[in-house]
């Protein structure tokens, strides 16, 4: 186990050199009233949600989409018969070889619960795990928790920290609010280099839309050549040990060895509060307090970053979800969003610690201009130049539809 996870918990005991309010009044920010702003009748979205639309009920086309998906991945009788189907298609792909297929893992609730899955359906999953060195203590307990008695065996990538830090130091530099999509293709990349190691075909993602929903697409956009320019304009030391995938490795990975991407979840009427409490009761796993919450600087991004640089609120994905889904109602969801995201002083500064800001500095960046990656070098110019083999490559199922719309259009998705 890397030395790095003996990173404990920030303390809340201890006394926090700035308190909460005087910080914020630093920044001069203050939290919006719910009613202040033009909210879908049947969700929670709210009218500065990118790319919402509202119909003469004041329905936003978010729910739609919710809709179209019910519809394409029912429940059920026929949502097990579905998933059987695909439990043997992977079966059959892994024949001989040691795993059927890869599962990413979080310590989180819903990558906790996929790996249970799994079991039942009689495969045979290896863990993959990118470690960015800023995993909670819960969440490095809770994976150790569920792969024991699974007797599931995890594959790691850690990264070094100095450089992480570096890279996570370059992007808040850059004045781009994507911090973490370092740690996305990190992820992404580390459960492909798993699935090409052992000849895998498969990664099951512990995704489901009842619950996490759907991002809106110009929330946020991700490629490899991103996080190098970003990097090479902004960082100081080379990267050496994080795994980046570049479009070279997109296609290998994707189009050559045709390792497909999955969604079991979207099959079954996934419930979030009755799988943490099967998950605490049966592996001892640990809540940690909300969602994206199990890594240190995760916590950070959605709690204190994200809302004070763009007035974004993540929340909003996964509340509204579950109102579409009915796990919660509109009005709890409403009334949980009144507040801003709580968050924790004592990370804000383990941030400004790790990152190496000073307290000018760090106030100085949150309150630069955001720039877009439109500012910086991608591959979506390449994206969109491409728009038709990407499309070919969406009707012979190896990319998502989602990538083809937001990844290959010319209009900002
Ligand atoms: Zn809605």
């Amino acid at each position: 186990m890397n030395s790095t996870h003996s990173g404990v918990q920030p303390e809340r005991s201890r006394l926090a050199p700035i308190s909460q309010q005087s910080l914020d009044a630093k920044l001069g920010f203050t939290w919006p009233a719910p009613e202040s702003r033009k909210r879908c009748q049947r969700c929670v979205y709210d009218e500065a949600t990118p790319a919402i639309t509202f119909d003469e009920n004041g329905i936003c086309n978010y729910c739609k989409v919710h809709d179209e998906f019910e519809r394409e991945y029912p429940t059920g009788e026929e949502g097990e018969r579905r998933l059987r189907e695909i439990a043997d298609k992977i079966k059959i792909a892994g024949r001989g070889k040691k795993y059927d297929c890869i599962i990413g893992v979080s310590g989180g609730c819903d990558s906790s619960y996929m790996l249970v899955k799994a079991k039942e359906l009689g495969l045979r999953p290896l863990a993959a795990h990118f470690d960015n060195t800023w995993n909670s203590a819960i969440a490095t307990e809770n994976i150790r928790r569920m792969l024991k008695p699974l007797e599931i065996d995890l594959f790691t990538i850690v990264v070094n920290n100095r450089e992480y830090d570096d890279l996570y130091a370059s992007f808040f530099r850059s004045g781009v609010t994507d911090l973490e999509i370092p740690t996305d293709i990190g992820l992404a990349a580390t459960l492909y280099q798993a699935a090409e190691k052992y000849g895998i075909q498969y990664v099951l993602e512990g995704h489901s839309f009842r619950t996490e929903g759907i991002a809106p697409l110009g929330w946020t956009y991700m490629d490899g050549k991103y996080i190098q320019s970003v990097h090479a304009q902004f960082g100081t030391q080379p990267l050496k040990t994080y795994p980046n995938m570049l479009f070279f490795d997109f296609m290998k990975w994707t189009v050559f060895r045709r390792i497909r991407k999955i969604r079991p979840l979207y099959y079954i009427d996934y419930h979030k509060e009755n799988a943490k409490k099967m998950l605490a009761e049966k592996y001892g796993w640990q809540w940690y307090g909300g969602h994206h919450l199990e890594n240190r600087f995760t916590a950070f991004y959605h709690s204190f970053y994200l809302p004070r640089r763009n007035g974004s609120d993540t929340r909003l994905l996964g509340f509204a979800a579950m109102v579409r889904s009915g796990q919660m109602t509109r009005e709890e969801g409403i009334e949980q969003i009144r507040k801003a995201p709580e968050f924790d002083i004592e990370l804000v500064e383990l941030v400004k610690k790790r990152l190496k800001f000073s307290d000018e500095e760090f106030i100085r960046l949150m309150k630069a201009p955001v720039k877009s990656y439109r500012d910086y070098k991608t591959y979506k110019p390449l994206f969109e130049r491409l728009r038709p083999f990407f499309w070919m490559l969406y009707r012979l199922d190896l990319v998502p539809k989602s990538f083809y719309q937001k990844y290959t259009s010319k209009s900002e998705v």
